[in-house]
């Protein structure tokens, strides 16, 4: 649909491309299902990518270097963050965990969504720099002992850091209602069908298509010279 604003020409389609793109933040205690949630989000929805992020914890067997993480050396991640080239960083469970700038700020710009799987330390930074382009879900698992039991069942991390994931949960849980959504995952399908929802919703906020103004008054003016209203 193509309509005039004052010489220029705005269509639905350019009003929708030109919208800036959003951060869609998920973080939950380990053991609550939130990567099979990001995974399914990154298959199934365009438009959306995944910020890598860098991390100095041990690579796990079923993970990908430079997918599921750049895995690198305390002392390359010490650099980055002191030149500036993380958005945010933490330390979780003795670990540095970073996202890195540059893909994510060229990512947005060319009006792609970007997801991120990062902890509550992460969020609150991201709050700070640039709180009007963060969509933020805090994924919980329906009990504890499903928690405790999915963390089993991963079997990929000794049973000392599973301890102290379920420790580090207790002081995350904690901060359930500084999340702009919350989720709990009772049931796979019904939490991502809820993820998929706030994603769908918050692209169509207002404030995120500045076109979105002159393709409707271009629209308004088409409608006064169709009917001579003022
Ligand atoms: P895991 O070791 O299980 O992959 O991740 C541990 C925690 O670190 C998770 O809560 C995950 O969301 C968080 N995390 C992963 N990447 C980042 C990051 O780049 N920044 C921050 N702040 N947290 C991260």
């Amino acid at each position: 649909m193509t309509t005039a604003t004052g010489g220029t020409m705005v269509t639905s389609e350019e009003a929708e491309a030109r919208r800036r793109g959003l951060m869609l933040v998920l973080s939950s205690p380990s053991g609550a299902g939130k990567s099979t949630i990001a995974r399914q989000l990154l298959d199934q929805e365009t438009n959306l990518k995944l910020s890598v992020s860098v991390t100095t914890r041990p690579r796990r067997s079923s993970e990908i270097d430079g997918v599921h993480y750049h895995f690198i050396s305390r002392e390359r991640f010490e650099q980055m963050r002191d030149r500036g080239e993380l958005l945010e960083w933490a330390e979780v469970h003795g670990n540095y965990y970073g996202t890195p700038r540059d893909p994510v700020e060229e990512a947005l710009g060319l009006g792609q969504d970007v997801l991120f799987d990062i902890d509550i330390q992460g969020t609150f930074q991201l709050y700070e720099a640039v709180r009007p382009d963060v969509v933020s879900l805090f994924i919980l698992p329906p009990s504890i002992a499903e928690m405790k039991s999915r963390l089993h069942r991963r079997a990929e991390d000794a049973e000392d850091v599973i301890q102290r994931r379920l420790k580090t949960a207790v002081g995350e849980m904690k901060h359930w209602n500084e999340y702009d959504y919350v989720i709990i995952n009772d049931d796979l399908q019904r939490a991502y069908d809820g993820a998929r929802s706030i994603l769908r919703a918050e692209r169509l906020r207002r404030e995120r298509s500045p076109a979105i103004g002159p393709f409707i008054e271009g629209m308004v003016e088409d409608l006064k010279r169709e009917t001579g209203e003022d």
